[in-house]
């Protein structure tokens, strides 16, 4: 199949721009046996480039200029499929545009077009060109350091208190993850996942369960969420509860029960995140309005979890109004080198923040997806980056030291 890949990178330090011209034909030589051809567009900091051909010989391409030191940044904008190649003459043209006004190379790109029917602005990969010609997306181009730029270093303070055991721990416990503010090394909240007895998954535990008893027993297990809570002793952070969203419309006085199980544990309702998943289905849609009323009225807060991850998160966000939401970990996954993630992640947070939504990035795992969300605006993380889930208790943070050689 005929795969078309844009990208966009930032070039090295090293690189000399006049060596470029030759790099060029040496690449162009070795992409016509591979069938790939396409256009190269430098602006003087960042490269912009189109590839088109079969699709392993593509991707096996792109691998290898993904590990090319000569740039850095690398962020994939589009992969999309094509009956025909939109520069098929071309082996790899490059335009340096510091060298020609922009409407010259629009027009000699357009000449080079030789799709069957003649290249129109309304073709995506078109239009990613004339945006990087026209510089209009510039601000969006966030530059992060590499990823060994950073010490990730285990907080000696923090040192994990003892297990703490209740009666209910024959059934299920609860692991405990932070979400931290990394460069105020600052706890912001806990957040509290249910686990079964051996320490297995959530979704072990709720299969075992009728559809009758789930929500009860999702309802009633916060009473362990906060007496560990309260052992752990959080002070004034917040912690975080999962619920079903069906859970607070099919359990009578469930608002009730959690507010007394919260003051019975020394903790007050302000202090309570309960995080409803996107992904659950909401039926009832008047009782589970009532039933975030209520829940909003006794002082807890409301977050939508896995934001993102399902199809009604936008709908759900209109009709509660959460105080938070958790960008779902799928799309904070590799989000540094992803134009369609960093696309989402931006408009999230433009929304966010014009509904004075707080916005919590989930699953981080690598250095750079932290240092792409910090410079997009996040400040608030969850993932293993900073702290695995630890049962029974708090675990260790790592907070983020950077490096000598990158400090300013
Ligand atoms: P979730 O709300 O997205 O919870 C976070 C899950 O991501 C947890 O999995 C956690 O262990 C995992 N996680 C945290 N950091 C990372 C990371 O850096 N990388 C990766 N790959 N995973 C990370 P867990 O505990 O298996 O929970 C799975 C889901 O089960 C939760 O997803 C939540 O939707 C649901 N759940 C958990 N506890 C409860 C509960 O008490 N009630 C209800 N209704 N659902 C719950």
């Amino acid at each position: 199949m005929l795969l078309t890949l844009v990208y966009r990178s930032h070039v090295s330090e090293h690189v000399q721009s006049a060596s470029l011209e030759g790099l060029v034909a040496q690449a162009s030589i070795k992409n016509e046996i591979s069938g790939i051809t396409g256009i190269l567009l430098f602006d003087g900091t960042h490269f912009f480039q189109l590839l088109e051909g079969p699709e392993d010989a593509v991707d096996a391409l792109y691998s290898t200029i993904c590990r090319d030191r000569r740039h850095h940044n690398v962020v994939e904008l589009m992969r999309d499929y094509a009956p025909s190649r939109r520069f098929g003459n071309v082996g790899m043209e490059l335009f340096d545009l510091r060298k020609h006004h922009e409407d010259v190379v629009l027009q000699a790109v357009l000449d080079k077009g030789t799709s069957k029917y003649r290249l129109t602005y309304d073709d995506r990969a078109l239009q990613f060109l004339c945006t990087f010609v026209q510089a209009r997306e510039k601000e969006n181009y966030l530059e992060i350091l590499p990823s060994g730029s950073w010490s990730f270093i285990a907080d000696e303070a923090l040192k994990p208190e003892v297990e703490f055991i209740f009666p209910e721990m024959q059934d299920y416990s609860f692991a405990f993850q932070p979400i931290v503010d990394p460069l105020s090394k600052e706890i912001v909240s806990y957040e509290a996942t249910l686990r079964g007895p051996d320490g297995g998954s959530p979704m072990g535990y709720f299969s075992q369960l009728s559809r009758t008893t789930i929500y009860e027993a999702d309802l009633k297990s916060k009473k362990l969420a906060f007496a560990l809570a309260n052992k752990m002793g959080i002070s004034n952070k917040t912690l975080c509860i999962k619920l079903l969203p069906m859970t607070l419309v099919m359990v009578p006085d469930a608002v009730e029960f959690l507010v007394q199980e919260i003051t019975a544990n020394g903790l007050v309702p302000e202090q309570i995140v309960v995080a409803i998943t996107e992904n659950g289905v909401i039926t009832r849609e008047d009782k589970f309005t009532a039933a975030m009323k209520q829940l909003k009225a006794s002082g807890m807060r409301l977050a939508i979890d896995d934001f993102g991850a399902g199809s009604a998160g936008l709908l759900l966000l209109t009709q509660c109004q959460p105080d938070k939401i958790m960008i779902d970990r799928n799309i904070i996954c590799d989000v540094h080198t992803s134009g369609p993630k960093q696309a989402v992640v931006q408009a999230i947070i433009r929304f966010c923040s014009s509904l004075e939504v707080s916005v919590i990035a989930t699953g981080v795992e690598k250095p750079e997806e932290w240092m792409w969300l910090d410079a997009a605006g996040i400040c608030n993380f969850q993932g293993e980056l900073f702290a695995t889930p630890r049962l029974n208790g708090a675990p260790v943070v790592a907070w983020p030291e950077v490096k000598q050689e990158y400090q300013l």
